[in-house]
């Protein structure tokens, strides 16, 4: 995997205010924040995306997650919050080390602005769509 500034930031040859560090997983405020206190959460493992991250950094990087939200709303007063995690540069991703943001989101709107163009997904593409990822997970031994 490419160097990225996140394995710089992990390596602490770069500043970041940092909110939670253990073995596998680094937390520190964004630098470019949609609202404040927007955070990224990140595993010390060099993954480039979601699907690529191991099952113990996947679980390692799940088990706090809920802890450094509380922790976020609760020093913010932020009334409600996204967590949003993007894959490929299509998906919005700039830094290829997979990363969680949490982005409150205030009364004033400030936070993630949303596009959601909902369709509806049909009976039979349903059918067919669910078959064929549960194919696969059949033979995904992670
Ligand atoms: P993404 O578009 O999901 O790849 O988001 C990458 C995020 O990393 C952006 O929100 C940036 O503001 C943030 N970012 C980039 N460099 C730094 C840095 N040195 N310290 C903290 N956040 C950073």
């Amino acid at each position: 995997m490419a160097e990225t500034i996140f394995g710089r930031i992990i390596r602490g040859e770069i500043p970041c205010h940092k909110v939670w560090e253990d073995d596998h997983v680094l937390a520190f405020l964004d630098i470019g924040p949609l609202s404040r206190g927007h955070t990224l959460v990140i595993p010390k493992e060099p993954a480039e995306r979601l699907d690529q991250l191991s099952e113990e950094s996947a679980a390692a990087v799940g088990r706090v997650l809920p802890r450094i939200a509380r922790a976020v709303i609760a020093a913010t007063g932020a009334p409600a919050y996204n967590v949003l995690q993007n894959n490929g540069p299509e998906a919005h991703q700039a830094v290829m080390h997979v990363h969680f943001h949490i982005i409150p989101k205030y009364p004033d709107g400030s936070g993630l602005g949303i596009s959601w163009p909902a369709g509806r997904l049909a009976d039979d593409e349903g059918r067919e769509l669910a078959a064929r990822i549960r194919e696969r997970l059949a033979g995904d031994r992670g």
